[in-house]
């Protein structure tokens, strides 16, 4: 037994395979350990969002459902090149990322789970992020991560083409059945390529509750901060 951050509730936590970080499941809500790890710490680093603007690209419903519920104002957004638009209703759009239609410092935080290793270019990406961000503002993500080199481009945009640099790797995307493209695995550099590129800082912590069915390898979570 435990206690879901997510869904808020006693719960049991089951293991539908070895990868915990996304194979332990709540019960009760489905979420996995990596959406508690991100939730437990946003609740953890801010006991009130309910004044706060949050923008969270790709939710997944859970969290998404987490933040309508507490945030003073939630925007979400799908990345849809075929229908890039300001406006779908219900605080959601169709943004790229690397050129998002939202003004200067319209966000307290911006919560993204493993979308930047899809963006072709992330550190336009991350230089978005820091423009929307009030001054002080935070950017809490997570992303596979791999410590042990440095970023290697998997495959990169020419003149609008993808062109693949390694073996193509794709991971699970509601949104097309052919999965979504990893264009860099993030490596020991991270910190210093997000504040080259947007000039924020950013630490990582490997995160672990058990009693929240918060634990498995690879749990890690950035937060990068936009100077006051
Ligand atoms: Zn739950």
């Amino acid at each position: 037994m435990g206690h879901c951050p997510v869904c808020g509730k006693v719960t049991l936590f089951i293991a539908f395979g070895g990868w915990f970080r996304e194979d332990l499941k709540c019960v009760r809500c489905k979420s996995s350990a990596r959406e508690r790890a991100v939730i437990h710490y946003i609740s953890v680093n801010w006991a009130g969002l309910s004044h706060m603007a949050v923008y969270e690209p790709s939710p997944a419903s859970r969290s998404r459902a987490f933040f309508e519920r507490r945030a003073a104002n939630y925007a979400w957004s799908v990345y849809s090149p075929e229908l890039l638009v300001d406006d779908m209703g219900c605080g959601g759009s169709s943004q790229d990322l690397e050129c998002l239609t939202f003004g200067d410092e319209s966000f307290d935080l911006v919560v993204s789970q493993d979308v930047f290793e899809h963006v072709a270019n992330p550190a336009a990406a991350f230089a978005e992020v820091s423009r929307i961000l009030v001054p002080g503002g935070s950017h809490v993500f997570t992303m596979p991560w791999y410590p042990g080199h440095p970023t290697q481009r998997q495959a990169e945009l020419v003149d609008g083409q993808i062109a693949h640099l390694a073996p193509p790797e794709y991971h699970g995307d509601p949104f097309d059945s052919n999965g979504a493209l990893v264009f860099n695995r993030f490596g020991s550099d991270i910190a210093d390529l997000i504040g080259v590129s947007s000039g924020m800082t950013t630490t990582i912590t490997e995160a672990t509750e058990t009693r929240m069915g918060i634990c498995g390898d690879s749990m890690f979570i950035f937060h990068s901060v936009k100077p006051a």
